[in-house]
């Protein structure tokens, strides 16, 4: 009958909802990434909903058998990984299939809570009213196009990095020489949970002397230096 979409931690387990603790518990099943990763938020919260598998690579069985669940009236949780399905991970083409094949017959709920893109931006301190939210660059093709876009925009850049990625991303950015300062929020919520800021030369030295600080999740807001007034 119902697809509640939930979001939950990105990292500290004690920030899920009491609304979504309750729905977890509610519902027929929770579709989520990664069992073993939804097991251990659901086991702290002592859910024992069964949790079912749905990611990229879920087949057109899967997505059948989904549609024909809520289509016989069973309540499903929608969850990711880690913070609020449909930015940058599967939950989106499910939501947009579920609404395409199903209309008005589910009714689609969402159930708000942490997203890796809102915890960076509410701690950078770098004046976000408006800004450009990129998610993941891509590896290789359309990548130079995302990163002139980053170049022309008039509000900072937001996007995903893994760890392997940001050192990579920090020489592009170097390279296109533009006056850019870069706020790097890793691992939010979790006990290593750190902000740097400073221009991509500054931040890719403090880097590479420091191997630490490039372990664990990452979001970037690139944006830049204002210039100053002249009278
Ligand atoms: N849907 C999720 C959300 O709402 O935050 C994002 C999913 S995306 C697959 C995962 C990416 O989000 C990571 O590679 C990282 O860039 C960012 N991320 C997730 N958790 C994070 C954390 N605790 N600290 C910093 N970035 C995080």
């Amino acid at each position: 009958m119902s697809l509640f979409v939930v979001g939950t931690p990105i990292g500290n387990l004690e920030d899920l909802s009491f609304r979504a603790v309750r729905v977890l518990k509610e519902a027929d099943y929770v579709l989520c990434e990664d069992t073993r990763v939804t097991r251990n938020l659901l086991a702290h919260y002592e859910i024992k909903t069964p949790t079912i598998s749905y990611h990229q690579h879920s087949g057109l069985s899967r997505t059948d058998q989904i549609i024909s669940w809520l289509k016989a009236e069973k309540s499903l949780a929608l969850v990711s990984d880690a913070g609020t399905p449909g930015i940058s991970d599967p939950g989106a083409a499910l939501v947009e299939l579920v609404r395409k094949e199903c209309g008005e017959e589910v009714l689609i709920e969402s159930v708000p809570g942490p997203s890796a893109l809102a915890a960076a931006i509410s701690i950078a301190g770098v004046g976000c009213d408006r800004f450009l939210f990129l998610g993941f660059l891509p590896h290789k093709k359309g990548r130079q196009t995302m990163l002139k876009q980053i170049v022309a925009s008039e509000y900072p850049a937001v996007v995903y990095e893994s760890k392997h990625r940001v050192f990579k991303l920090l020489n592009e950015l170097i390279a296109l020489q533009e006056n850019f300062q870069v706020t790097i929020c890793r691992e939010l919520t979790k006990k290593f949970e750190s902000v740097y800021r400073g221009s991509p030369e500054k931040l890719l030295a403090a880097f590479e002397a420091d191997a630490v600080t490039t372990k664990g999740e990452f979001v970037l807001i690139i944006g830049k230096e204002k210039k100053q007034k002249t009278k």
